[in-house]
């Protein structure tokens, strides 16, 4: 598996191309902005991008999915009970001091259960509600590695104050499909450091008790 993991925009969200080293297929997760560099990883890496994938529709998420879209012609595929989210996107640009970015249309919704491939890569979709209403992870079951958006960091997880947020449901996606996952599983978060299921299950204090 190829994995490069790069953090772009100003709120410096966790971008991943993810590569089958034997078919060169990608998907790209989370692609928010500076997508020169997503295409320069890509490129470096002779890959073809096939899924562009969005863990939940926050700006600093999203905000390059159109253009690696034009790019690549692959797919955007996001969690349809994000749609309120996506059609506020120039809200949420205001919010942080950003100019209105391009409108984003979704192709496909990643619903519960559904599968994401790339080459021989396969991941699952868990919905993980809370930080918002559509928001997902993917789970690499043979690799044992989480892409965990804002739904939980190391040491923390993700807020539930903005609109479609809500701490209950994120307590309960996160004690629900993300802590049933083995303790050996690398998250790789939406913003900041890397860390594992069984680092969190012992030590975040959102989680702990
Ligand atoms: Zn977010």
């Amino acid at each position: 598996m190829i994995h490069e993991i790069f953090p772009v925009g100003p709120l410096q969200c966790n971008c991943s191309v993810i590569g089958d080293e034997h078919t060169r297929e990608a998907m790209v997760i989370d692609p928010g902005d500076e997508i020169e560099d997503v295409m320069a990883v890509v490129q470096r890496h002779g890959l073809t991008v096939k899924q562009i994938v969005i863990t939940h529709a926050h700006i600093d998420h999203i905000g390059g999915a159109s253009k690696l879209k034009r790019l690549t012609g692959a797919p955007v595929l996001l969690n349809q009970n994000d749609n309120a989210l996506l059609k506020m996107l120039d809200v949420q640009a205001a919010w942080i001091g950003m100019g209105a970015p391009e409108k984003v249309a979704i192709d496909a919704s990643l619903e519960a259960g559904a599968k994401v491939c790339a080459g021989g890569l396969v991941a699952d979709v868990l919905h993980t509600p809370g930080h918002t209403e559509g928001s997902i992870c993917l789970y690499f079951a043979p690799e044992q590695k989480l892409i965990a958006g804002d739904t939980l960091f190391a040491g923390s997880i993700g807020r539930t104050d903005l609109p479609g947020g809500s701490y209950k449901k994120i307590m309960q996606s996160l004690h629900g499909p993300v802590l049933a996952l083995p303790d050996e599983t690398v998250v790789v978060p939406g913003h900041g450091p890397l860390t594992t299921i069984g680092q969190e299950r012992e030590t975040n204090p959102f989680l702990v008790g």
